[in-house]
């Protein structure tokens, strides 16, 4: 999982670290150079005979002169060469091939432009590192921190401390994304923890996903709240809503529709179900393969019903990896777990650490 920006970042920092590196030790040779010749005129000046002729005095002193002068060039021009800084447009260049990596890894635009500028922050017109990889590993690791830097939310401990129930979590996100698996697969968490819980079928729009939640209630054995394809979806979410408060059932998990394209009616029927079931969670649930599409999504979920969160599926089958990133970045909202196969235990709970650690960070 995500092996490929691992790999790509390595490669690009070490491409970078080494361009730098190159241009340091051209200076280095040239401030060497200089350093030596410093030394031979000191050498020359100690070896002068104490008692000179006046003639010789005279020569001696303009060479001691031009010794100084010399002196104080080669010491400028060291001075200039150990205080070399990478410029803005030198850094343009040995940050193509980052660029490259990163965006060939599902990072969009935006967190490339934050690595970017941190970067350019710690490296333009500042003293060159003596590690160079060292210090753009420390800035990237810094900077993806604060990017996945969000606060965890704890479902069980949530669904527990809330007064009343039920618990409602709405499920938005296109279709084919992994939506009703995510929601069985919660269904299922929420089961082991001995919590109660509901289903409702809101994707009415289309039946095989009625179908297919209902498939999941089946083998999960929850209730599914449903009513006929075509039917209005809060309505569905309303009854769903009732029979948990009527039940005391702890949890509500919505299904919703996933057709973007026809978004105003979407937008109406998503503002419904917000309206009659005022859900403690909103959850983005993309497909993280998909790259940039899944951060368009996103954000055009995020700008219909104000999202607290999401789940990314099929992270078993990215070998990408910059989708957890991008979508963190773009909703700056947690991104709650990972699907990672079509099994009902195929998840992992996010951890920053854990998706540091696979980019080799
Ligand atoms: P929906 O249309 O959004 O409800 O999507 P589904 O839940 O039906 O998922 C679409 C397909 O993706 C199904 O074949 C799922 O088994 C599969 N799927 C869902 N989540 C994952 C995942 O985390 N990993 C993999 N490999 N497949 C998944």
């Amino acid at each position: 999982m995500f092996g490929k920006l691992k790999e790509k970042l390595k490669s690009a920092l070490s491409v970078f670290s080494r361009k730098a590196e190159e241009q340091t030790e051209e200076k280095s040779v040239e401030a060497a150079a200089g350093e030596k010749k410093e030394a031979v005129l000191v050498e020359e000046k100690k070896v002068a005979p104490p008692a000179v002729k006046e003639e010789e005095k005279v020569e001696l002193s303009v060479a001691t002169e031009e010794a100084k002068e010399e002196k104080s060039i080669f010491k400028k021009i060291k001075q200039t060469l150990t205080t070399k800084t990478i410029s803005a447009e030198k850094f343009e260049e040995l940050f193509w091939d980052l660029e490259l990596a990163l965006l060939e890894s599902n990072v969009s635009v935006e967190v490339l432009e934050k690595i970017k500028d941190d970067l350019k922050k710690e490296l333009v017109g500042k003293p060159l590192p003596r590690d160079v990889q060292g210090k753009i590993e420390e800035t990237l690791k810094a900077t993806l921190t604060e990017i996945l830097d969000f606060e965890k939310i704890d479902l069980v401990k949530n669904i527990r401390q809330k007064k009343g129930k039920p618990y409602t979590i709405a499920f938005f996100g296109i279709n084919g994304s992994g939506k009703t698996t995510s929601i069985a697969k919660l269904a299922h968490y929420f089961q082991q923890n001995k919590l109660s819980v509901v289903l409702a079928a809101g994707d009415t729009f289309r039946a095989a996903a009625i179908q297919q939640l209902e498939e999941h209630a089946q083998k999960l054995g929850v209730r599914v709240i449903k009513h006929d394809y075509g039917a209005d979806a809060a309505a569905v979410a309303f009854d769903a809503v009732k029979f948990a408060e009527k039940n005391a059932v702890d949890v509500v998990l919505i299904d919703t529709a996933g057709r973007l394209h026809s978004n105003v009616n979407l937008m109406q029927e998503l503002e419904k179900i917000i309206r009659v079931t005022t859900p403690d969670l909103k959850l983005f649930v993309g497909e993280s393969i998909t790259g940039n599409d899944c951060i368009e999504q996103a954000r055009r979920f995020d700008q219909l019903v104000e999202l607290d969160g999401s789940i990314l599926t099929k992270a078993d089958v990215d070998e990408k990896g910059g989708a957890p990133l991008s979508i963190a970045y773009t909703i700056k909202k947690p991104i709650l777990f990972l699907g990672t196969g079509q099994r009902y235990e195929d998840w992992e709970e996010f951890d920053r650490e854990v998706i540091l650690g696979r980019l080799g960070l």
